[in-house]
């Protein structure tokens, strides 16, 4: 019936009529860790979901990895019924505060809206109408309840309480399986948590979609370290199947002189530090974080995490600059986050590559020696490469230096599981299409698998391969398919 209504209606194109974020003042967000963003309210939503055109073959739920079903939910919208909206999307992601508050949906779902195809025009905005119908379920304080399938009497162990495994034992448990999550920190949320920070994602949220996984009966045991307190082959004699989410988070630094000295940290050792108040020696080993407040910080990096710890660092008083070798455009952060920073009074480096950090006679950092760089073709047709431009050595100064600029292995979960299939970067790449790993019973996902990459993959990973093990458990069918 819907679906008839809409073939009839004349389509009317609202390309440049998009409804802004309202959000906090450069000058106040600079100093709150409150979230600066404030969402849509139910008037804005509505207008907003009106311009959406409910096209029969859309191509934003082909650009979203966990294929969110837009014209239905965004239908619903339009129609007052947001529980409805949130019920549609509760079939595919069970984070829908999350996704409407951190995907990159300028390159994904947004990036191929309909309305952009011609005269520059705007695409919905698909994640602040997600964000809303969520927040809008959260904040009515009426009881949500996921339905879930009878019991089946089977079990399953989950490792890592990030998205991908807690998308994994939300999907498990809707269809009646019985799930316990090891997490090795001492809370939820995997990166959601330790890594991205108030001010882009609030808490009550977070706590909120974790909540409802519970509510399935998922039961979490945090601060138990597999490999380590318990190991794989533990799990496997109480289990029938286990999923490995374990991330790829361990901070990693450049290899450059001078990066021992004190007050160069790692960007997962900053974050950890201000966002739980400590490091955790899984993830960033060996890492004495002093929280730097009113000092001059050096952020080096272009992607998610370089501008999260800019954010943070603005937030603690101190003068930031972000130092990144490539340009603004090829970075990977969004357009509105430089936007953002440099409204905030960053300073932002563009091709500038760090050579050095340079230090006192007390040990203490007191500079960055960076060399400009240009961009030239690549001879083999890949995207531009940074080429040091001779003689433009200089030094940016500072007391501290955050180096995102990437995240490492972290395989003391399955480092030591005989006959496992590990790949050269010690991640489980070697999974196969349905995240089996060569061994029967064990799967993985996420950034584990793919070495790092977005909360929304890492869903769609634990998604799909809670579809695999339903099967495994249902049939008993074990065939690792990979192929090299
Ligand atoms: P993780 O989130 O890393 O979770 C893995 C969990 O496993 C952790 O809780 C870890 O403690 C636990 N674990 C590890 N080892 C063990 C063990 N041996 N035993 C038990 N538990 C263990 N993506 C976006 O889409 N948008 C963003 O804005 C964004 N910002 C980011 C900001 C930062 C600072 C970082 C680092 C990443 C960001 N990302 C972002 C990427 C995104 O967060 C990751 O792709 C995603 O979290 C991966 O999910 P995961 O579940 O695979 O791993």
């Amino acid at each position: 019936m819907a679906q008839e209504k809409r073939k009839r209606q004349k389509k009317v194109y609202r390309r440049h009529d998009r409804n802004p974020m309202p959000m906090l003042p450069p000058d106040v967000r600079a100093k709150t860790f409150k979230e600066f963003t404030f969402g849509y309210g139910h008037t804005v939503a509505k207008d907003e979901a009106f311009r959406c055109l409910l096209c029969n073959r859309p191509t934003c739920v082909e650009s979203c990895p966990v294929e969110n079903d837009m014209p239905k939910w965004i239908e619903a919208i339009q129609q007052n019924r947001v529980f409805d909206a949130y019920k549609i999307l509760r079939q595919t992601s069970p984070f829908s505060s999350v996704c409407g508050r951190v995907c990159p949906v300028d390159r994904l779902c947004e990036s191929t809206c309909v309305l952009t195809f011609k005269d520059n025009g705007l695409s919905v905005a698909i994640g602040a109408l997600e964000r809303f119908v969520a927040d809008s379920v959260r904040t009515s304080g009426i009881e949500w309840v996921d339905e879930k399938e009878p019991p089946t009497g089977k079990k399953v162990a989950v490792i890592g309480a990030g998205p991908a495994g807690l998308a994994a034992a939300y999907f498990l448990a809707r269809k009646g399986h019985s799930v316990t999550i090891f997490e090795a920190l001492p809370y939820t949320g995997g990166v959601m948590r330790y890594g991205i920070p108030e001010p882009r994602l609030t808490r009550e949220a977070l706590d909120y979609e974790i909540e409802l996984i519970k509510k399935l009966g998922v039961e979490i045991k945090t601060g138990v370290i597999i490999g380590e307190d318990i190991t794989i082959n533990d799990l496997r004699r109480d289990y029938d199947a286990i999923f490995i989410g374990v991330g790829s988070g361990r901070g990693k630094k450049m290899g450059i002189p001078g990066e021992d000295l004190k007050g160069v940290y790692t960007a997962i050792g900053f974050l950890m530090k201000v966002n739980t108040g400590e490091v955790h020696p899984l993830l960033a080993p060996d890492e004495d974080v002093e929280i730097p407040k009113g000092k001059r910080v050096a952020v080096i990096g272009g992607g998610f995490t370089a501008v999260d710890c800019a954010i943070v660092s603005i937030r603690l008083g101190n003068e930031t600059h972000v130092v990144y070798r490539r340009t603004r455009d090829t970075s990977s952060a969004r357009d509105e986050e430089w936007d953002h920073l440099a409204e905030e009074g960053c300073h932002l480096h563009w091709l500038t590559q760090p050579v050095e950090v340079i230090g006192n006679e007390k040990g203490e950092v007191v500079g960055l020696k960076c060399i400009k760089m240009e961009l030239v073709p690549d001879e083999k047709g890949g995207r531009p490469r940074p080429k040091p431009i001779e003689g433009s050595e200089h030094t940016i100064e500072c007391d501290v230096v955050i180096m995102a600029v990437g995240q490492g292995d972290n395989p003391t979960a399955y480092k030591n599981v005989e006959g496992l299939a590990i790949d050269k970067w010690n991640n489980l790449s070697t999974v196969d299409k349905r995240y089996r790993t060569n061994i029967e019973g064990i799967f993985a996902g996420g950034d584990v698998v793919n070495g790092g990459d977005t909360v929304v993959t890492a869903i769609r990973h634990g998604r799909d391969a809670a579809d695999a093990i339903h099967e495994y458990l249902m049939t008993g069918k074990w065939e690792y398919e990979k192929e090299n």
